[in-house]
């Protein structure tokens, strides 16, 4: 089955001209209408506009061109807008919102000759650990279908996970990329803020979100971010930097750099099997030739109250647009104005989306903005100060990307608090703005994944790039396969 090849090996094919861009995308919807109904990744499937894109780049590919993602099928997160083509953040408020225009993102995958297979589930509003917001349905892990593909990006982590897609992009505002890149065994990019332009990302928390992607590898993660990054006068957030060669490391092994261990990464509650995986990989690092060295990041146990303050805040405010006016759907009771925004709101939301508007609407109302807003944005310059200081003694920081493996799909869900605590180990990275990613590190034993975090300093992603490349190119996790048909 074509899909079952790896991008690198794809790519090969391709351009030698032994398969088309066309066949390799049929051979992804076939296997799409074959498993997802038992997985449930995508919210809209875009069959023809994606043989219709195959087409286009197998023309560029008879040409001669050799470009990365040229006729590489891709899973886009359903909260990046993409035009004419339905795009809902899972939120029965937003079905049927057709964007006018493509987020420069996906345009440049597109421009790049990916191709766009559909739009996958996430967390309504890209607000939840495990998919399991979502306004539709729930995502299923492929690893075991009874347990969630963490979130928010679940459905295109799955499809990645699954061969539904060779590549996917997702947004992570608190961990978003990381958690479901971890929870399906897959390599899973979150940048730097600003580094991706969030043109055309449908906003939570501006100043968290940020567009990651996934990858059974990290030369394919690598491959996308290239395509990606790059400032962008759409986004007035985007950074002017000069993009490196995100490959140009990926050889160079970790002889010599000093990888930090944050003394509060690893506590009590962390799945035993996990701090073994994490603590076993480390040791890999070390015998690779890496210096581990014992860091602290003291602020890390307010990361999760600032969050929540942050992002509610931020979301309160994103959120207020979706009055029934100008997008998606209008619920009317008939009787005016008011009726119809409680009626197109109280109905369109769901509860978590309720929950976090009220809460940050709190948070920024007269008598309480300095005592919790305020407050929380200056706990988060503490947050920052912690991450710059460990950086000055260490090349990147290794840790658990998620607590536990997979939970069961229900587990967490009648508990907010419960589901925000699966979230401690990347919270505080997405305050400070800089990278991370999760790389396949073992499986517990129940079989399900485990990920390792790298994180490094702002605009750094080629260092953890090639950390995570050393760490993948000497160890066998990411040949392991869920048992698919
Ligand atoms: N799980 C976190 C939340 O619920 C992070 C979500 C995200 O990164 N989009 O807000």
């Amino acid at each position: 089955m074509l899909n079952k090849l790896t991008l690198s090996d794809a790519r090969g094919k391709l351009q030698a001209g032994e398969i088309t861009a066309v066949e390799l995308t049929q051979a992804h919807l076939d296997y799409i209408k074959t498993l997802d109904d038992q997985i449930k990744a995508y919210i809209t499937v875009t069959e023809e506009q994606a043989l219709e894109m195959a087409a286009k780049a197998d023309k560029r590919l008879q040409a001669g061109e050799k470009t990365p993602l040229l006729g590489i099928p891709m899973a886009i997160k359903d909260v990046l807008c993409t035009e004419g083509v339905q795009t809902t953040c899972a939120s029965r408020l937003l079905e049927g919102f057709r964007p006018p225009y493509t987020g420069t993102a996906v345009q440049r995958l597109f421009d790049a000759g990916a191709v766009m297979l559909g739009k996958t589930n996430t967390d309504e509003f890209a607000m939840g650990s495990s998919t399991e917001n979502s306004g539709f349905f729930t995502t299923h892990n492929p690893w075991n279908t009874n347990r969630v593909p963490g979130g928010s990006s679940g459905g295109s982590a799955a499809a990645v996970a699954a061969h539904m897609a060779m590549g996917g992009l997702g947004t992570d505002t608190g961990g978003s990329v990381r958690a479901p890149g971890a929870f399906c065994g897959i390599v899973a990019l979150k940048p730097s803020y600003g580094l991706v332009s969030r043109y055309g990302l449908i906003a939570f928390a501006s100043s968290l979100d940020s567009i990651g992607c996934f990858g059974r590898s990290v030369e394919d993660v690598a491959d996308i971010l290239q395509v990606m990054a790059g400032y962008d006068s759409k986004d007035s957030t985007s950074y002017h930097t000069d993009i490196p060669d995100y490959k140009a490391r990926l050889q160079d092994g970790v002889k010599g750099l000093k990888i930090g261990l944050p003394r509060e990464y690893f506590i009590e509650g962390v799945q035993p099997a996990t701090e073994k995986a994490v603590r076993a990989a480390i040791n890999h690092l070390a015998s690779l030739g890496a210096e581990i060295v014992e860091v602290s990041l003291p602020h890390t146990e307010y990361a999760l109250p600032t969050y929540y303050l942050v992002a509610t805040a931020e979301a309160s405010a994103n959120l207020a647009r979706y009055d029934g006016v100008r997008f998606g759907v209008r619920k009317s009771s008939g009787d005016g104005l008011w009726p119809m925004y409680k009626a197109t709101r109280g109905q369109g939301f769901g509860a978590e989306v309720k929950r976090r508007i009220m809460l940050g609407t709190f948070v920024l109302s007269a008598g309480y903005y300095d005592a919790y807003y305020l407050k929380a944005q200056k706990v988060r310059t503490l947050i920052k100060d912690d991450f710059e200081k460990a950086f000055e003694a260490v090349d990147v920081i290794a840790a658990p990307t998620m607590p536990t493996t997979a939970f069961k799909i229900g587990e967490k869900s009648k508990d907010p608090l419960e589901m925000y605590l699966t979230d401690v180990f990347t919270l505080p990275s997405s305050l400070a703005g800089i990278c991370g990613l999760s790389v396949p590190c073992g499986f517990d034993e129940d079989n399900l994944p485990i990920g390792l975090q790298i994180l490094g300093p702002f605009m750094q992603e080629t260092k953890i790039l090639q950390v995570a490349a050393a760490y993948e190119y000497s160890t066998e996790w990411h040949h392991h396969e869920p048992a698919l048909p």
